[in-house]
């Protein structure tokens, strides 16, 4: 779905780099480059430390960036002044992991999400209250529960009203940080079938952080996977599980038993050793644990993420100079 229309989100060789003592740097993120559309979900997946939640904080002003572009909406993320980041707040919502810790404990979550509607002043005062209302109903809460604290709910009411707080601001992007992964099942595909319902009510842009394959692929349009820092694989959700391209991908796939597909990624679904963005290995940095690599991957570094077929791959494995491929960068430009 890039290039096909005009991108709410642009994103260009982004970097995120931060120092760890005196010598070291952890790069976490890494030259990402993509788009996202109007209304588009994306899922970005890859294991812990793989630099997809840096990415997400980052995009949203609430992390660095060192390096690169990102254009949301024609605002210029990486260099926003106050009014600019005002901007953002107003358009934008982060949905994080633990609906607890997202949520003020002294404050009811009426007054929680009221709050947001008075700071962004998308509602006049008099009407706030019937908007807590309308809210709290369109994520299935009880307008009842709005005189509880946080501590009164279940983990499920508590990141449904971590969601009404989200959509105060009346979104065109919200990115989604594991957001169910604290959550008991039956009410992770409560919440999953939430999202699905309000991004087709609201043409929500959605970007969806987990590890969970099984709820990415039930809710996102495209997927990127992510490794140390950099996409590897992004293309559509059925063509990426369906037919992997990326050595990683199809590790991580393999790793994704039948019998439960709704499994979240192992810890270490490769063998060897574990990544570190402090250590990023030369020339491909999956090499060490890539079962196809060859001697051009310990040195060379792999260019950006080309167009094969319809998904975008960085491996040298596709470095035939006769195949017209097309890098994201020059995508992005065309
Ligand atoms: Fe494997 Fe080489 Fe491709 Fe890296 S560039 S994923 S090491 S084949």
């Amino acid at each position: 779905m890039t290039g096909s229309g005009k991108a709410l989100l642009r994103v260009e060789d982004l970097a995120v780099h931060f120092r760890a003592d005196r010598k070291r740097f952890v790069r976490a993120v890494n030259g990402v480059s993509f788009e996202l559309l109007p209304g588009e979900t994306l899922g970005l997946v890859g294991e812990s430390g793989c630099g997809k939640s840096t990415l997400g904080r980052a995009l949203l002003r609430l992390g660095p960036i060192t390096g690169g572009s990102a254009y949301f909406d024609g605002i210029d993320i990486a260099g926003a002044d106050a009014t600019g980041i005002a901007h953002l707040r107003r358009e934008t919502a982060m949905i994080f992991q633990d609906p607890y810790n997202a949520l003020n404990p002294r404050l009811p979550i009426g007054a929680a999400i009221a709050e947001v509607l008075a700071v962004q002043g998308k509602v006049p005062r008099a009407g706030i209250q019937a908007r807590v209302a309308e809210l709290m109903a369109m994520v299935g809460l009880s307008p009842d529960l709005a005189d509880r604290r946080p501590a009164a709910l279940s983990g499920g009411q508590c990141q449904r009203a971590g969601i009404a707080r989200a959509l105060a601001v009346e979104p065109k992007l919200i990115i989604a940080d594991e957001c169910v992964a604290a959550l008991d099942v039956s009410i992770q595909a409560q919440i999953i079938n939430l999202l699905i319902e309000l991004k087709s009510q609201m043409n929500l842009a959605l970007i969806f952080i987990a590890h969970d394959l099984g709820v990415v692929r039930r809710l996102c349009d495209r997927v990127a996977v992510m490794y140390l820092g950099r996409i590897v694989e992004m293309g559509r959700t059925e063509d990426v599980f369906s037919d992997p391209q990326h050595p990683y991908t199809k590790a991580l796939m393999r790793a994704i038993p039948e019998i439960d597909p709704d499994r979240g990624l192992p810890n270490d679904p490769l063998g060897g050793e574990p990544p570190s963005p402090l250590d990023i290995p030369p020339g491909c940095a999956f090499h060490p644990r890539c079962p196809a690599v060859m001697p051009i991957c310990r040195q060379d570094p792999v260019p950006a993420t080309r167009f094969i077929n319809a998904c975008e791959i960085a491996c040298h494995l596709y470095d035939d100079p006769q195949t017209n491929h097309q890098s994201t960068r020059e995508r992005i430009h065309a």
